[in-house]
């Protein structure tokens, strides 16, 4: 009895622990953070970095992809925020989750979600965590090499394998047909191997590439797994599974590839490919949460680059940032973006002279090029190498929209800095009832 309250009590606590849901706008929640922070002030908390997480945004997200793409269950790839939040929003609206780890598989099975419900989506895995998979009952699991099959039968007989086949990522910013994939011309050879191993191959993943930025690329995929799917009959296979993968553009893309554009290509060459006996799922990342967090920073610091009048001219004329501003959020924190996802991250005036600017375009106020810094002494720590931005002062404030995917997730505590903190709210009432 005693264990069960205490349990009881730990479950009563972390649950009571859960961040408070506003229901404003982000405009409203920057407006009332800014509001109540004092330059003068001792509390050395609110001038940190921050973000606002809509997570109305996410919950939009699920509806268009339900109404898009009806017959493609959505498998959220973790990797890409696994903010709690988000997690438990999706996880109670009902999608399944692609995790690349023990531990991701872990937090996931906490909130209580059904082990098949999950997809370890990740090619090549340390023995221990296949284990962990077993004694787990996660079953669905990636593979493109053989020597992950000869893993995969000592220690998960049982797993329902999934093949990873090589597709064309070249129109992609993050090509991970790079690292991993099988080549067509080798899918024969694992298909037996997997057979005489007496595993159960159920079907075909692939990824198009993160960051994908055309949509023929998915149905050129989706032709390539028929491919894969028909030969698997020659080793006794019956494939009734295929895994369409990530790559999906986040809502804040309007030009070039859009979610609508790869709904239309990729819905309707699954239907043509394959019959509604054959379950079909998907891995979005970004395209969940890449436009649901906004974040804030401060100006900490400003550097008028000083020339001489030679220099000036000079500068004027090619453009040279004249200013360079340091702000308390990098490369290291959640700009690591620019590095490890190819983004390219512009700043907006937040907060100027006093003055609350989010989504207006300061247009009276003269520009100048500048470049803007994170707050680390590593000199690769660079956020924007050139902006246009009035003058700002050290106290005032930028944001950038549209962060929510690859950012916090790697964001390192380099140098001592903290990983910014998030605020939630959901610009949909009906989310509040998912918490
Ligand atoms: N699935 C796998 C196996 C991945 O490696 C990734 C990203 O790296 C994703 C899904 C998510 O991709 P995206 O965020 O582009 O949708």
């Amino acid at each position: 009895v005693e264990v069960l309250k205490s349990r009881v009590k730990a479950e009563m606590t972390r649950e009571a622990q859960l961040p408070e849901v506003h229901t404003e706008s982000i405009d409203q929640m920057l407006r009332a953070h800014l509001a109540s922070f004092n330059p003068e002030s001792e509390d050395a908390e609110a001038e940190n970095a921050f973000y606002v997480a809509d997570l109305g945004e996410v919950y939009r997200q699920h509806l268009r992809w339900k109404a898009l793409l009806p017959r493609i269950e959505p498998f959220f790839a973790m990797k890409c925020n696994p903010d709690p939040m988000v997690m438990r929003l999706l996880a109670s609206l009902g999608a399944g989750f692609d995790c690349a780890s023990k531990n991701e598989i872990q937090s996931v099975l906490e909130m209580g979600v059904d082990p098949t419900r999950i997809i370890y989506a990740n090619p090549c895995k340390q023995n221990s965590f296949v284990k962990y998979a077993y004694a787990n009952n996660v079953r669905m699991m990636t593979f493109d090499n053989a020597e992950e099959l000869h893993k995969i039968k000592r220690f998960h007989p049982t797993a329902q394998l999934v093949l990873r086949i090589l597709t064309d990522d070249s129109k992609s910013l993050c090509k991970l047909g790079l690292k991993f994939g099988a080549p067509l011309d080798t899918t024969a050879f694992l298909l037996r191997t997997a057979q005489e191993l007496g595993l159960d191959v159920i079907g075909v993943s692939f990824h198009v590439g993160s960051g994908c930025f055309d949509a023929n690329a998915f149905g050129e995929a989706v032709i390539r797994a028929r491919r894969v799917f028909d030969q698997a009959k020659d080793y006794g296979f019956d494939f009734k599974f295929l895994d369409v993968g990530g790559g999906f553009p986040s809502a804040h893309i309007t030009e070039g590839i859009t979610f609508e554009k790869v709904a239309t290509i990729l819905g309707s060459t699954v239907d043509a490919l394959f019959g509604p006996d054959v379950r079909v799922i998907a891995e979005p990342g970004r395209y969940y949460v890449g436009s649901a967090f906004t974040l804030a920073t401060q100006v900490i610091a400003r550097r008028t680059i000083l020339r001489n009048e030679t220099e000036a001219l000079v500068a004027a004329q090619s453009e040279h940032p004249a200013h360079m501003y340091y702000i308390n959020d990098g490369m290291y924190g959640s700009f690591n973006c620019i590095m490890f996802d190819h983004q390219a991250c512009e700043p907006k005036v937040l907060l100027k002279d006093g003055g609350y600017t989010y989504q207006q375009r300061l247009t009276s106020e003269p520009h100048g090029w500048a470049s803007v810094w994170g707050p680390t002494c590593d000199s690769i720590d660079c956020v924007s190498p050139k902006s246009s931005l009035p003058l700002m002062e050290t106290g005032d404030w930028l944001y950038f929209d549209n962060m929510g995917a690859y950012t916090i997730t790697a964001a390192s505590q380099f140098n001592g800095f903290r990983r910014s903190e998030i605020l939630y709210t959901t610009t949909e009432p009906e989310v509040s009832l998912h918490f």
